[in-house]
């Protein structure tokens, strides 16, 4: 019997899964790409490309936390913590999704950590004045 949780996929340390290394460098590599061409392209498409490089890059953050592309978390680690979004840092993204992982109330809409699901209750004791603090809480539970 294994020692690593199921929300964790136990790669061989000797393989490497390639398509998800090609889809790290094609992430990685367009970013960089995009911010070199910047000015000489038009501002829709850096619009364009930017989103959906950042968030191809917040899939592929999710794919390591899971254990992917290596066998070496350390690697792993290092592919998703490079900060494109400036939104969530990487380690406390990792930290809230394995406790949602963790959880026995996964996706329950009240208990799990990344629910931003209220109850008519907690909603209304938010009051106006915090009505956009309810959309900033990306990982707190409270
Ligand atoms: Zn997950």
């Amino acid at each position: 019997m294994s020692d690593t949780p199921s929300y964790i996929i136990k790669i061989p340390a000797r393989r490497v899964e390639w398509p998800t290394v090609i889809l790290t460098i094609a992430i990685y590599g367009g970013f960089l790409a995009l911010t070199f061409w910047w000015q000489s392209l038009p501002v829709w498409v850096v619009a364009l490309a930017g989103g959906w490089l950042i968030a191809w890059q917040g899939s592929l953050q999710h794919e390591v936390i899971h254990g992917h592309p290596t066998g070496n978390q350390r690697i792993n680690n290092a592919i998703g913590s490079i900060p494109l979004s400036l939104w969530l840092p990487y380690e406390i993204y990792r930290e809230s999704h394995l406790e949602h992982h963790l959880d026995e109330h996964l996706t329950d809409p009240i208990e799990d950590p990344e629910s931003s699901y209220f109850t008519r209750t907690a909603w209304e004791r938010l009051g106006r004045a915090n009505f956009l603090h309810a959309g900033i809480r990306p990982c707190s539970g409270g």
